[in-house]
C-alpha cells in the first residue's frame, strides 16, 4: 500500500513536468458528495463535493466537477445533504491530562453514599494493580444524610490501591488508607499550616483532608509512567475523534513535556495519531528546544514542537488575575503576576532569546494589566531581533484594557481564546470585576474589529472539548446559567461563519498551518467533519446539540457514528 503511493506520486509527478496531466488524470481514493461544504476559503465558500487523493484534497465543487475523478477503486461516501467543515483546531489544550480525566471516577452526579461507593469499586475493578484512583468531584450535600465520607466507606475493596477524591470545591479531598500510609499520615501527624486533617474521636484521621493538608497526599502520587502516558493520550485522541477535533495545540507546560512528546511519537510510529498535535513545553525550558536548532512548526503534518508556554497570572476565579484596578469585590486585590513573571528581567531574556532563535511564544495573560504587562514584553523582543513572522500569542486574552486592542493587532499578537469559557465564567464574573471591566471580556468582537487574529480553543480539561459547544458560545453568548438568553455582553458575539473560521484557520494560522490545513483547500490535508445539522440555518440556541458525524483526518475515516468506531491512521 505505502509502496503503490508513493510510486503513483511519482507519477504524478511526472505527469505534471511532462504536462501528461490531463490524459493521466488520476482517480480519487476517497469522494464525499451530496454535501453542503463550507469551505471557509474565501476564494470559493461553498461547494457540493470534495476528492481526495492520499491525504490531501483534490477537488472542491460541483457534483459533476468531481464526478470526473471517480475511478474504479474510488471510495463514495454520500453526505446526505448535511453540513461538511474543516475539522475543527483546538489552539489549546492540555491533551494528557484531559485524556487522564476521562478514566478518573465521576461522582460529582452520585446521588447517595451507595452510588458512591459503587463508582469507586468499578473504577478500581479495572485500574492496574498498584495505580493511583483519582478523581471525584463528590458533593456530599446531594446525599441524605449530608455527611461527609470517611475511608472506611472506601477500605474494604481498595487493599492494595491508593484512593485520593476530590470534593468538587477543590478544597477537600478523600484518601483511603493505603494512601494515607504512603503519605506517612497518622494520628500523630499535626495538621500542616492552612490545612486540617479531619480526625475521628479517638484523633485518627478519617481520610477526609482539608486544603494544605490535600499536599500531604498529592506530592507522593509518582509522576505518569510511560504506559499511562500512552493509555491517556489513546483515549483523548478517541474522544478528540468523536468531536471532530482533527488538530490540537497542546499547552504543555508541566515538568514532564518532554515525556509527552516521546509518547506522541510512539503514536505516531504507529499509525496511531489520529489528531495533529502541535506541543508547546515551558517557556522557561527554552533552551531544550532552541539548543538542537528546533524553530516553530518543526517536525511533520501530525507531531511538531517549536512552540514555548508562559504565565503571566493566574486566573479570575481564585482572583489572582492581574488587573490596573482592585477586584470589584475585593478592594484590596488587585491579583498578582504569576512567579515566572518574577523578576521581568528574567522573562524579557528568555522571550529575547527564544525568539531569536525562532520559537513561537505562547502566554497566558488574563488579567489586563497581565495582558498590557505581556505586550510590553512582546514590544521590548520585537525591539531586541527585529521584525519577522513571529506569531506571538496571548493565550486567554480575557479581560483587555480599551488601550491595548489597538496595540495586540499593531505586534501581530494571535488572541488565543476559548469562548466556553465566557459562558461559564459569565454567570459571576462582572460580580468580580464590574461592568466596564466585563465589557471588555471575552472581547471577540472587538478583536475581529481591530483585526486581530482569533484562534479558537477549549482548554480542555479545565472546559470540555466539545468545539460544537464553543461555536453556540461564541454565537450565541448565552451564559450556562440560563439567566443571558439573548447573550452576555451580546455586542460581543461572533457569526456562525466567524466562529467556524476563528477555528479551523485562525487556530492554523496560530500554529503555522493555514497552507496545509484549516480549509476545504485543493492542495491541503484532508481533515473534514460532517455534522447532524446545519450550524449556518438553524436556530442558535439549538447548535450546542448538534453532532459530528464523521471525522476524518488525512483522508482516513476516524469517527463515524454509523459505525461507532476508533480507526488508526495507519495503512
Ligand atoms: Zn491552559
Amino acid at each position: 500500500m505505502k509502496v503503490s503511493r508513493i510510486f503513483l506520486s511519482l507519477i504524478l509527478g511526472f505527469a505534471f513536468v511532462t504536462g501528461l496531466w490531463s490524459q493521466s488524470k488520476p482517480a480519487a481514493d476517497l469522494i464525499i458528495d451530496n454535501a453542503k461544504v463550507w469551505t471557509v476559503d474565501h476564494t470559493n465558500p461553498t461547494a457540493q463535493a470534495v476528492a481526495v487523493l492520499g491525504d490531501r484534497i483534490i477537488a472542491v465543487g460541483s457534483s459533476a466537477d468531481v464526478a470526473a475523478l471517480r475511478g474504479p477503486a474510488t471510495r463514495l461516501i454520500d453526505a446526505g445533504g448535511k453540513l461538511l467543515l474543516p475539522g475543527f483546531n483546538d489552539a489549546h489544550v492540555h491533551f494528557v491530562s484531559g485524556g487522564r480525566s476521562l478514566d478518573e471516577v465521576q461522582l460529582n452526579d452520585a446521588k447517595s453514599l451507595e452510588e458512591f461507593k459503587r463508582r469507586i469499586e468499578e473504577r478500581v475493578r479495572i485500574t492496574p494493580k498498584g495505580e493511583w484512583v483519582e478523581g471525584g468531584d463528590w458533593d456530599e450535600t446531594k446525599w441524605t444524610p449530608a455527611k461527609l465520607p470517611t475511608k472506611d466507606v472506601i477500605d474494604s475493596f481498595t487493599p492494595d490501591t491508593p484512593v485520593l477524591l476530590s470534593r468538587y470545591d477543590g478544597h477537600m479531598a478523600l484518601a483511603n488508607s493505603v494512601a494515607l500510609r504512603l503519605a506517612g499520615i497518622t494520628a500523630k501527624t499535626p495538621d500542616p499550616p492552612g490545612g486540617v486533617i479531619v480526625r475521628d474521636t479517638q484523633g485518627n484521621p478519617t481520610g477526609a483532608l482539608k486544603d494544605a493538608a490535600e499536599d500531604l497526599v498529592f506530592k507522593v502520587i509518582p509522576p505518569l509512567s510511560h504506559d499511562q502516558r500512552l493509555r491517556a493520550i489513546r483515549r483523548a485522541l478517541a474522544y478528540a475523534a468523536s468531536l471532530g477535533v482533527t488538530s490540537v495545540q497542546d499547552m504543555n507546560d508541566e515538568n514532564d513535556s518532554f515525556a509527552d512528546i516521546r509518547a506522541y511519537g510512539e503514536l505516531l510510529q504507529n499509525g496511531e495519531l489520529t489528531t495533529r498535535v502541535y506541543v508547546a513545553p515551558a517557556v522557561s525550558d527554552w533552551h531544550e528546544q532552541a539548543k538542537v536548532g528546533i524553530r516553530h512548526a518543526f517536525g511533520n503534518s501530525y507531531l511538531r514542537i517549536g512552540a514555548l508556554k508562559g504565565f503571566a497570572d493566574g486566573s479570575l476565579g481564585s482572583g489572582t488575575a492581574y488587573f490596573f484596578d482592585p477586584y470589584s469585590d475585593e478592594p484590596d486585590n488587585s491579583g498578582l503576576l504569576g512567579k515566572q513573571m518574577l523578576p521581568l528581567s528574567k522573562m524579557r531574556d528568555w522571550m529575547i532569546q527564544a525568539d531569536a532563535a525562532d520559537l513561537q511564544i505562547c502566554t497566558h495573560a488574563i488579567g489586563d494589566r497581565a495582558i498590557s504587562t505581556v505586550l510590553d514584553l512582546y514590544t521590548e523582543v520585537v525591539k531586541a531581533n527585529g521584525a519577522s513572522d513571529r506569531r506571538f500569542r496571548i493565550e486567554h486574552a480575557q479581560h483587555m484594557a480599551e488601550k491595548d486592542f489597538a496595540r495586540f493587532a499593531q505586534l501581530g499578537v494571535i488572541a488565543s481564546v476559548q469562548p466556553y469559557q465566557a459562558i461559564d465564567d459569565g454567570r459571576w464574573a462582572e460580580a468580580r470585576i464590574g461592568p466596564a471591566r466585563a465589557s471588555r471580556t471575552y472581547a471577540f468582537r472587538t478583536f475581529l474589529n481591530h483585526g486581530v487574529h482569533l484562534a479558537f480553543g477549549t482548554d480542555w480539561d479545565v472546559a470540555p472539548l466539545n468545539p460544537i459547544w464553543t461555536v453556540y458560545a461564541a454565537v450565541t453568548r448565552a451564559t450556562l446559567d440560563g439567566k443571558n438568553p439573548k447573550g452576555w455582553f451580546p455586542e460581543q458575539k461572533l457569526t456562525v461563519a466567524e466562529a467556524v473560521e476563528a477555528y479551523t484557520m485562525g487556530s492554523a494560522y496560530g500554529e503555522f498551518q493555514e497552507r496545509v490545513t484549516g480549509s476545504i483547500t485543493p492542495g491541503k490535508l484532508a481533515d473534514i467533519v460532517i455534522l447532524s445539522d446545519d450550524i449556518f440555518s438553524i436556530d442558535p440556541a439549538k447548535i450546542r446539540d448538534v453532532k459530528v458525524l464523521k471525522t476524518i483526518v488525512g483522508g482516513k475515516l476516524v469517527w463515524d457514528t454509523d459505525r461507532k468506531k476508533q480507526y488508526s491512521t495507519a495503512n
